[in-house]
């Protein structure tokens, strides 16, 4: 029975051992460690993990892959703390939503006997800690893989193995483009999440105000109920990249700004005619996304040692291209519109 050890339980955490349980992996024992007792308990008993671990130390010795899902600032003491209990070989991973600092820490802190490769699942929610964990969190989201310069390749393989087994979809990046990616996708629309909601509440109207806040403030503001921990760790290891993108952002809010005020309403409509059309047709590739890799190949279940060997992870991307260009053949000849969806 190989180990794979879970530092860190909540949301994150908890969902890839729900998510690796439920998943064809078999021949596996899942540790965790989490700081609070509360917290390691109700990971087993809602069979996140199979065993609690007393220290990060203990749950990662005789690992065969640790997963860091701690807070990001946490991943470094993390690392100083398990680094003389790795054994040789062993791959080492984070899910931490920023990658140049983590990258940086696991060349200083981690031995050389291991393999580390960074990850970041594209995938969550504004709850946190374990009772909002859930096994179908990674399905058909983008997992980012930015292994380190002297990661063995069987130990890339299996990270990406590791998330084709929670249904996310696998892309190699590196750890400065991930940051500058993400500081405009995910790390700006949280500040501007927090930034919309305490300029409406901190107005003087706020409790007339607030009575007529409905589903368009609740869902732009969504982000506001996200961990302060969480969204001051990201503000902390991406500054550059942030700043940059809200720079960006107040100039895009000035262009609207003087947009409405110039009275030019043609104009208007069609930036925001544009817009629409854009925005969907981004939120339909996404969900044509979901349905094509819920539709491909099913495969016997796997064991942790064809996951290690890595072989796994690359037959299984040659399976899923076969049958992603089977579906699309199916899909062209049954619409006979040329593959369009409608
Ligand atoms: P969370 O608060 O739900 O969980 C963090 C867990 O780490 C908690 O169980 C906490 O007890 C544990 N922890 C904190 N300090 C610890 C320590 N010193 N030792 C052991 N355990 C400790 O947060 P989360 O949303 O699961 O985030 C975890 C990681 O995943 C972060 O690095 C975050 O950047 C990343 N991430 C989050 C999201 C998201 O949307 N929430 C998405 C992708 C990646």
């Amino acid at each position: 029975m190989a180990r794979i050890a879970i530092l860190g339980l909540g949301l994150i955490g908890g969902s890839l051992g729900l998510a690796l349980k439920q998943s064809r992996l078999r021949d596996v024992e899942l540790v965790g460690y989490s700081r609070s007792r509360e917290t390691r308990e109700k990971a087993r008993r809602a069979e996140a993990i199979d065993t609690i671990a007393p220290d990060a130390a203990s749950a990662v010795r005789d690992a065969a892959i640790v997963v860091i899902a701690t807070p990001i600032l946490t991943i470094r003491r993390m690392m100083e703390e398990i680094a003389p209990a790795l054994p040789q070989e062993c791959i080492v991973t984070d899910v931490g939503s920023t990658k140049a600092e983590v990258m940086r820490w696991a060349g200083e802190i981690l031995p050389r006997h291991v393999s580390f490769v960074g990850g970041h699942p594209m995938a969550g929610k504004e709850q946190m800690g374990i009772d909002a964990a859930e096994a179908g969190l990674f399905e058909g989201k983008t997992y980012c893989i930015v292994p380190s310069p002297t990661a063995r390749e069987q130990a890339v393989n299996s990270v990406v193995g590791l998330a084709e087994l929670v249904k996310a979809v696998p892309v190699y990046m590196d750890a400065e483009e991930h940051d500058s990616y993400v500081a405009a996708v995910s790390h700006l629309p949280l500040v501007v999440s927090t930034a919309l909601f305490s300029l409406a509440r901190d107005s003087l109207a706020w409790p007339e105000m607030s009575q007529l806040a409905s589903s368009g403030f609740r869902d732009v503001t969504r982000l506001a109920s996200g961990s302060p921990e969480m969204s001051c760790d990201i503000c902390r290891t991406n500054r550059e990249n942030l700043v940059h993108w809200l720079n960006r952002m107040a100039q895009e809010l000035l262009k609207y700004r003087d947009l409405i005020q110039s009275g030019d309403d043609e104009e208007l409509l069609k930036a925001f005619a544009r817009v629409q059309i854009e925005r969907d047709t981004f939120i339909a590739i996404g969900a044509q996304r979901r349905e094509e890799q819920a539709a491909v190949v099913t495969e016997p279940s796997i064991s942790v040692s064809d996951l290690l060997v890595g072989d796994w992870a690359a037959r299984r991307a040659r399976e899923m291209t076969k049958a992603l260009e089977e579906q699309r053949g199916r899909t062209k000849k049954g619409n006979g519109d040329h593959g369009r969806r409608r």
